[in-house]
This record gives C-alpha cells, sequence and structure tokens, in this order.
C-alpha cells in the first residue's frame, strides 16, 4: 500500500466493518478494510441466518457477508487480507502495525473486530457446531421449535437464554457446574417457576462429550457427581460468555470487561479522539448481525463528523 496517510482504516471483516466501509466509501473518505484473519466475521461460518431485514430467503452466512463484501468493494473500499497485530492511537496521526510488518497511518480508525463466544472444548464440539451446537438462541433457537434443547452456564446470559428457549422449545434443560448462579436473582426466579411446565436444571453437572451420527447433534454425556449419564437432545446452547477482541486495543483505550467504551464525543467514540468502534467489540448487550451493521453505519457517520472537524 502506497505510503500516505489515510483517512479512515476499518478494521474487520464483519458486518459493522462491511457497513462502516460502505458508508464511508459514499463519503468519499476512501477508506481502506482490513479484514483480519476471519473474512466475513462471525457469521462466515453459519449455515442459514433468518433475521436479516429483507432476506426471507435465509441466506447462509457465507453468502450474505460476500454481498456486503461486494456492496463495499464496488463503492471503492480497498482491502487488505491481514491483521492488526499492534497500534498506536493517541496522537492525531494513528498507526496501526499489520502481521506483514507493514503500517498503516491514518486520521481516523474505526474498529469492528467483533467477539468470540466461548465454548465448552469437549470432545466433538468442533464436529457439531453449526449442526446442533449453538452458541446464541436468538439467532439459532427458531430452528428448535418444539424440539428438546439445553443451555450450559450458570450466568444471567444462560438465563435469558434457557427463557427465551422455554417459549418456543418442547422441553429446556439448564445445565451448570455448580449449584448456585452467578445470574440475577429475577431470572433465576422466573426460569424456576418454570421447572413444572417445560425447564429441568441439571446441576454439578459438567458436559464430558457431544454425540451424534457424525451430521447431526443427538445429545450429550454428561458428568454429574461424577457419574456419566446419557442427555438425548436435539440442541444444545453454550452460554459461558463472550470474548471481545480488543486485546491489542488494551494499552490505548478505556475498556470495561474487554468491551471498548465509547460514548465519548459521539455515540460510537472511543476514550481516543479519532478512533470509533462499533459491533461485537463494544457491544455486551445485544450482540447482533444487524445491531453491528448499525452501529458500523454510525461509527461511519461519526468519522466523517470528526474529519469534517480536523
Ligand atoms: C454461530 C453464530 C451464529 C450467529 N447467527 C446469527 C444470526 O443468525 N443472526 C444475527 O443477527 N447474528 C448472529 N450471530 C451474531 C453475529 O454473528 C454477530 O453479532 C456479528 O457477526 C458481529 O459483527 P461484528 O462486525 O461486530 O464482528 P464479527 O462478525 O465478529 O467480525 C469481526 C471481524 O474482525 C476481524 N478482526 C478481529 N481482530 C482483528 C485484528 N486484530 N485485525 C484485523 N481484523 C480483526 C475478524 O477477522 C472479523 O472479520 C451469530 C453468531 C454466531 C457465533
Amino acid at each position: 500500500m502506497e505510503n500516505k496517510i489515510l483517512n479512515t482504516v476499518i478494521i474487520g471483516s464483519g458486518p459493522a466493518g462491511y457497513t462502516a466501509a460502505i458508508y464511508c466509501s459514499r463519503a468519499m473518505l476512501n477508506p481502506v478494510l482490513i479484514t483480519g484473519a476471519d473474512f466475513g466475521g462471525q457469521l462466515a461460518t453459519t449455515p442459514e441466518i433468518e433475521n436479516w431485514p429483507g432476506r426471507s430467503d435465509s441466506p447462509d452466512g457465507a453468502s450474505l457477508m460476500d454481498s456486503l463484501f461486494n456492496h463495499a468493494k464496488k463503492l471503492g473500499t480497498q482491502f487488505v487480507y491481514d491483521t492488526v497485530v499492534s497500534c498506536s492511537l493517541k496522537g492525531e496521526i494513528k498507526t496501526l502495525t499489520l502481521s506483514s510488518g507493514e503500517q498503516l497511518q491514518c486520521k481516523s480508525v474505526i474498529i469492528c473486530t467483533g467477539a468470540k463466544a466461548k465454548y465448552l472444548e469437549c470432545k466433538n464440539e468442533d464436529l457439531y457446531k453449526g449442526h446442533g451446537v449453538s452458541a446464541c438462541a436468538t439467532c439459532d433457537g427458531f430452528f428448535f421449535r418444539n424440539k428438546t434443547v439445553a443451555v450450559v452456564g450458570g450466568g444471567s446470559a444462560a438465563f435469558t437464554e434457557a427463557l427465551y428457549l422455554s417459549s418456543l422449545c418442547k422441553k429446556v434443560y439448564l445445565i451448570h457446574r455448580r449449584d448456585s448462579f452467578r445470574a440475577e436473582k429475577a431470572l433465576v426466579d422466573k426460569l424456576k417457576a418454570l421447572t413444572d411446565k417445560n425447564v429441568q436444571f441439571i446441576l454439578n453437572a459438567k458436559v464430558d462429550e457431544y454425540t451424534g451420527d457424525g451430521g447431526t447433534l443427538k445429545g450429550i454425556i454428561l458428568d454429574v457427581d461424577t457419574n456419566k449419564q446419557k442427555l438425548s437432545l436435539d440442541g444444545v446452547f453454550v452460554a459461558v460468555g463472550h470474548k471481545a477482541s480488543t486485546e491489542i486495543f488494551k494499552n490505548d483505550l478505556e475498556l470495561e470487561n474487554g468491551i471498548i467504551k465509547t460514548g465519548y464525543s459521539y455515540a460510537t467514540s472511543t476514550s481516543c479522539s479519532g478512533v470509533f468502534a462499533a459491533g461485537d467489540c463494544a457491544d455486551d448487550t445485544y450482540r447482533q448481525a444487524i445491531t453491528s451493521a448499525g452501529t458500523g453505519c454510525m461509527a461511519a457517520l461519526d468519522a466523517v463528523s470528526y474529519l469534517e472537524k480536523h
């Protein structure tokens, strides 16, 4: 890439990054987008997206993300297929160092590095991810209507997922490795109230292994008080937390539990002037493709406004 000071560099090729790129391109900022190793972001490996507005044909994640990529490309976004390994964001001119050793200098940065759901890392998990094992009930719960599922976890996210699934599924197990919960008491009480309906708690239990026919999940093997137990299931929702991909920004930006804090001078501005954040890396609550795209748009508009003033 030519050695010049760029207007805007966008980091990440998920829905937030591509949307920011579309808006920055239309604002004639000639943005450069660094894709990162996970081209297309978290959605790229998801077989079916049913909640992207206007796409009632339920596209697979890869083709949906390809359409966003093509849109940004057509409008003039330049792509760099690399990863940012370090950065210096505090001055007027920001420097991003890529894994190739190349350095990009720019006046503004839009961080869209997303997050990764934590999984259990037990036997056969990779085999059944997307084939019965999910980390997002809002995204995938619909596929398990009137079926039997389990939610694994003891925090508020696990209880929220279980409550959501209890209205869709025939039966919901809440599996937790302890007999006490970190979740908000109100959520625990709400879920406990459903135990005479379609919810059952399995406590002091650890998932040992996922079982199935190699293509579809059929159940799990649990370690309950050191005894092995088989449980037949159609789906397992792992709700043991998310980790935002923000490690490289921790020396420059204010983070809260790893999430980039925003809302300083603009809705998406970070603690560093000229640096904006959008999508899951700055959101611990909604974590949806459309909310990421929405904040990607906001970050681009904020960057345009910032650059007009500087
Ligand atoms: C299995 C699964 C299914 C889902 N299904 C749905 C669904 O049906 N509907 C829905 O709305 N949401 C769904 N979600 C949630 C949705 O995928 C996320 O909310 C959304 O992708 C977040 O978008 P993002 O742009 O913030 O980040 P991500 O999609 O996480 O993209 C992050 C990008 O940043 C890049 N990156 C990270 N670090 C660096 C770095 N150092 N340098 C350069 N690039 C970097 C990565 O390579 C990646 O391209 C699902 C999530 C999962 C895990």
